[in-house]
């Protein structure tokens, strides 16, 4: 059973956080683009109502992604709240790699939303963009189990 016992609340996001993810990722393009969501939290979904983009130290920046520290410990400051994280697939599909479910357990339980985005495929200029909850699962033997479901995105217009 899922902390949210099937139903997987929905990620509302703001237009122009929509247009900002879209931005930095054609912006790194090749690199992988990476960032933090702030936002609120609520057990009826997430709102990302800002983002604050990261500069990406990994040493193959073409596919794998390390936020700056520094920026990093700034940014766990910001507000809103960071509830989310951010990163671009510049030459694969917007799901979650092995590494990404692996680099879950680097992330603190304030951490509820991650997004992955890829250049379209027809038109690289038009982002696509996936949502999922990182849903958290303590087992009988007190190990801690994530994962991340896929859930639904909305880009609120206003
Ligand atoms: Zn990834």
């Amino acid at each position: 059973m899922t902390a949210y016992q099937g139903t997987t609340p929905p990620i509302r996001l703001d237009s122009s956080v929509q247009l900002m993810l879209g931005k930095h990722l054609l912006t790194c393009f090749p690199h992988e683009a990476c960032g933090l969501l702030l936002g609120t939290a609520a057990a009826g979904g997430m709102l990302i109502s800002n983002y604050v983009p990261m500069s990406n130290v990994a040493p193959d920046p073409l596919h794998a992604f390390v936020p700056d520290p520094r920026e990093w410990v700034k940014g766990l400051y910001s507000e809103p709240a960071p509830i989310g994280l951010f990163h671009s697939h510049p030459s694969s599909p917007p799901w979650p790699s092995a590494a990404d479910v692996q680099g879950l357990s680097s992330l603190g339980p304030q951490f509820k939303v991650y997004l992955i985005g890829s250049p379209g495929k027809d038109n690289p200029e038009l982002p696509v963009l996936n949502g999922f909850i990182i849903d958290r699962q303590r087992g009988t033997d007190g190990s801690l189990s994530q994962q991340l479901l896929h859930t639904q995105l909305y880009a609120l217009l206003k």
